[in-house]
């Protein structure tokens, strides 16, 4: 037998070999945006190089420690495991981890059930690199802008949003009437291609008021959208 028939492919090889820090892989329905209500595999990695006020999964960074160490295609194997044809990849910030992070995006995509990946980035890392490297259909990304009341607005990386193709998602998770305002500006200045969602922060903004503030403002393409998970479970219920 000749070595080259012990040698397996490059992409395999490493998706093999990659590790990444997780939080958890489980599977429910889609709380928000374009895919809400769809069954859905979420693969959510440790980790986040930010720190906003309302955040709702503080236990996706330190002091709380990843709680599996996956490879690649250790991950491809659990999400095999579930019916469900749509990954969430989320964190924490799923494109912390640069190449590690989009070689995992590949993987993902090349599973022949998978329908739609679409990763909830926070807005501070740039999307070059994963748009341009990562080359599937079937990868879209959904931006969480942050807005003033997030205490995070600065580490936005403003090129990005040019960079944003009609299929991926801007999100803006409102907490206050100023930060309503600045979505509004947001938008006049880049005006991205993509869905723009409106999201009130749970607890902090009223959907009522922000309905009234959409439609007194004639912001006829900004979708409302909601958490359905927090509407379905405790809202502070993990893994659902
Ligand atoms: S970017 Fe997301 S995970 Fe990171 S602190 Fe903000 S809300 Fe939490």
């Amino acid at each position: 037998m000749t070595d080259a028939l012990h040698v397996r492919p490059l992409a395999e090889r490493e998706a093999i070999s990659t590790v990444l820090p997780l939080v958890e892989i489980f599977e429910t329905v889609e709380g928000e945006g374009m895919g809400a209500g769809y069954p859905t595999v979420f693969v959510r990695l440790f980790g986040c190089p930010l720190r906003c006020v309302w955040c709702d999964t503080k236990y996706s960074y330190p002091p709380y420690e990843a709680q599996l160490h996956l490879t690649v295609a250790e991950i491809c194997e659990r999400v095999n495991g579930f019916a469900s044809t749509r990954i969430c990849l989320t964190g924490g910030e799923p494109l912390l981890y640069g190449e590690r992070s989009a070689l995992l995006l590949r993987e993902l995509a090349a599973l022949p059930q998978i329908v739609d990946i679409h990763v909830e980035t926070s807005g501070a890392i740039g999307l070059a690199p994963f748009v341009n490297g990562v080359a599937s259909p079937k990868v879209r990304y959904i931006v969480d802008y942050k807005l003033p009341g997030s205490g995070e607005e600065a580490r936005m990386d403003l090129p990005s949003l040019a960079l944003l193709r009609p299929q991926d998602e801007l999100k803006f998770v409102i907490a206050s009437r100023a930060d309503f305002d600045v979505a509004r500006k947001v938008l006049e200045v880049h005006r991205p291609r993509c869905t723009i969602l409106f999201s009130p922060v749970w607890g902090s903004a009223e959907p009522s008021e922000l309905v009234e503030w959409m439609l007194a403002e004639r912001l006829a393409n900004v979708k409302l959208s909601l958490q359905i998970h927090k509407v379905i479970w405790d809202p502070d219920r993990r893994g659902v």
